[in-house]
């Protein structure tokens, strides 16, 4: 019997959170101790969804699509000067879709914004170049940590990062390098945090991991320091929040159940964030 959900309701599945067998209607698993180790018999889809999960082209589909989106809502206000401005949303149409950073964060009490700025983008270069780091990272950090790990480093480095740079701008003196910003967005604070998780891995596991970790890490910073108007703070706090978020969930060890449904929990956060913020704007 199959149904959209295939729930298990006989036979045996893999403990979420040890990965031992167990049977789908048991209280408890024999080997962990954990309670509800079937999942209600949904334990099964949650693994098929980690194995079709492609975190790269997700990220990078709901990247575009919102970057689209807040260019046509912009209307007539694009941006049209450098490159670094070329089809450049209006302030205040991604202020409405989620942009994160000391204005809206202390000014406008917009705190979950930390969740949505990630997704969010200020222009086609600046699209286009996250994109790219994403396409080369994105696949390597899948395959070391799995894809649910990934969605949760991905998360924890972004709301690290505009969190960071939210309480610089609001709070901290404006240094040459660690500008600040009352505005702050794109996905460069989660890859960064990827680069701290991958950073870390290498600490541990491989030193290719470590090469490839430093190798990104100066582009990114000699990029910082060429270009105007990066957010320093956000790369700053993603690396630290990837990196600890890394520690936490011991790479070295197979991904678990429990990772997806975290997972599952951290993109529904981000997805709730933007609409919380047109919500709450329109109020
Ligand atoms: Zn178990």
């Amino acid at each position: 019997m199959s149904s959209v959900f295939n729930r298990r309701t006989s036979g045996s599945v893999v403990c979420p959170s040890c990965g031992s067998l167990v049977g789908v209607r048991d209280a408890k698993c024999y080997s962990c101790g954990r309670s509800n180790p079937g999942l209600w018999g949904f334990g099964p889809v949650l693994r098929r969804l980690g194995a079709d999960f492609s975190f790269t082209h997700v990220v990078i589909g709901a990247c575009v699509t919102l970057w689209i989106a807040t260019l046509l809502m912009s209307g007539g206000s694009v941006g049209g000067g450098g490159i670094m401005s070329a089809l450049s949303p209006s302030s205040t149409v991604l202020i409405l879709f989620g942009a994160s950073g000391a204005y809206p964060v202390f000014g406008l009490g917009r705190w979950w914004t930390v969740l949505s700025a990630g997704w969010l983008h200020a222009g086609l270069l600046h699209v286009a170049m996250n994109m790219y780091w994403l396409w080369q990272m994105g696949p390597a950090l899948t395959e070391l940590f799995g894809p649910a790990r990934t969605v949760i480093i991905y998360t924890a480095g972004g709301v690290a990062g505009f969190t960071l740079s939210s309480v610089a701008g609001a709070y901290f003196p404006n240094l040459p390098f660690l500008r600040t910003a009352g505005l702050t967005i794109g996905a460069s604070a989660p890859l960064f945090g990827m680069i701290g998780a991958l950073y870390h891995y290498g600490r541990t596991g491989s030193s290719i991991a470590r090469q490839m970790a430093v190798s990104i890490m100066v582009q990114a910073v000699i990029f910082g320091l060429l270009v105007p108007g990066i957010d320093n703070y956000a790369h700053l706090g993603g690396f630290a929040g990837g990196y600890f978020t890394s520690a936490f969930l011991n790479p070295m060890t197979r991904e678990r159940g429990d990772h997806m449904i975290v997972a599952i929990l951290c993109l529904a956060a981000s997805a709730l964030a933007i609409a919380a913020s047109f919500v709450v704007l329109f109020r």
